[in-house]
């Protein structure tokens, strides 16, 4: 299997320490088609410290990137970036999309009322319940606002670092239980979340790093991926959200076993920021 990985982290991102080249090596390793790279880019994120978190320089990306290419001539790697959406940043995040030539853009929830449900902060503010639907919210807030991205990121995102899921280390099937209820109480806010995305022509992706994180699914869960097929959603991208090079192109078996058994036949990568399906039989040899 040659497939594209389309979400992955480098050093550009406040979170990681991949040096494009280790990407690039394990790309070629793992035998990936491609790999596009979307570093973090999420302005007003509330930092610690005194430097800006989670934000880049762009035209250092850019020129880095393109330097890179006279280095692997023969690896088609893209370049993107993973932008945080939320309120108060529509204008900054249009001048960004407008102003560079980027191949594809992920727009994703990583703040909630300026809190990362990766930070347990976030849960004592708002209890689990309430949390789970907030993010939803503020996704279904966040898409209607108007930003300019190619496919949502991790839909249920918020899922991986609830309590139960992370204080629940084996116990599987109370997760499970737990996962199910949650979809099920968020039913129509997710359904209405998918209707949007549809009815503006973007996508969404099947993120990998809930296998890695403790999940035990991708992000979105195998019943929402079947919940946007139904609703006549088609495009989908593959990411693994790789912030090393080890976890490249993780768990894309699963994955696309899951996407054939939902129904798709073929899958999505982004070339300069226009969709192009690629059948499962082309990435299957
Ligand atoms: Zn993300
Ligand atoms: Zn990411």
């Amino acid at each position: 299997m040659n497939f594209s990985d389309n979400h992955v982290h480098s050093y550009f991102s406040t979170d990681s320490e991949a040096s494009f080249e280790s990407i690039i090596e394990s790309a070629l390793e793992k035998n990936l088609s491609s790999v596009c790279f979307t570093d973090h880019m999420d302005y007003d994120f509330p930092s610690e410290t005194d430097e800006p978190e989670f934000v880049f320089d762009p035209d250092s990306y850019f020129a880095t990137l393109q330097k890179l290419r006279k280095k692997y001539p023969d690896f088609p790697f893209r370049i993107g970036v993973e932008l945080g959406l939320k309120q108060g940043v529509l204008k900054s995040a249009l001048e960004l999309t407008g102003s560079y030539p980027f191949d594809f853009v992920i727009g994703s929830t990583h703040l909630v009322d300026n809190m990362d449900p990766y930070e347990e902060i976030y849960w004592e503010t708002t209890g689990e319940t309430k949390g789970i639907s907030r993010y939803y919210e503020a996704t279904l807030e966040n898409i209607k606002q108007g930003f300019d991205y190619d496919v949502y990121g991790h839909i249920d995102y918020v899922l991986r670092y609830a309590p139960t899921i992370r204080q629940g280390k084996n116990e599987q099937h109370a997760k499970e239980a737990f996962i199910n209820r949650s979809m099920s109480e968020n039913e129509e806010l997710l359904r209405e979340i998918f209707r949007e995305i549809i009815k503006h022509g973007k996508g969404i992706e099947i993120n990998t790093a809930g296998f890695t994180k403790g999940l035990g699914h991708p992000n979105p869960h195998e019943t929402l991926l079947a919940c946007y097929k139904e609703l006549g959603g088609e495009i989908i991208t593959m990411g693994s959200d790789a912030h090393e090079a080890t976890y490249l192109g993780s768990h894309f078996e699963t994955a696309y076993a899951i996407l054939k058994k939902t129904g798709f036949s073929q899958y999505t990568e982004f070339h300069q920021r226009k969709p192009k399906m690629i059948s499962f039989k082309q990435r299957i040899k």
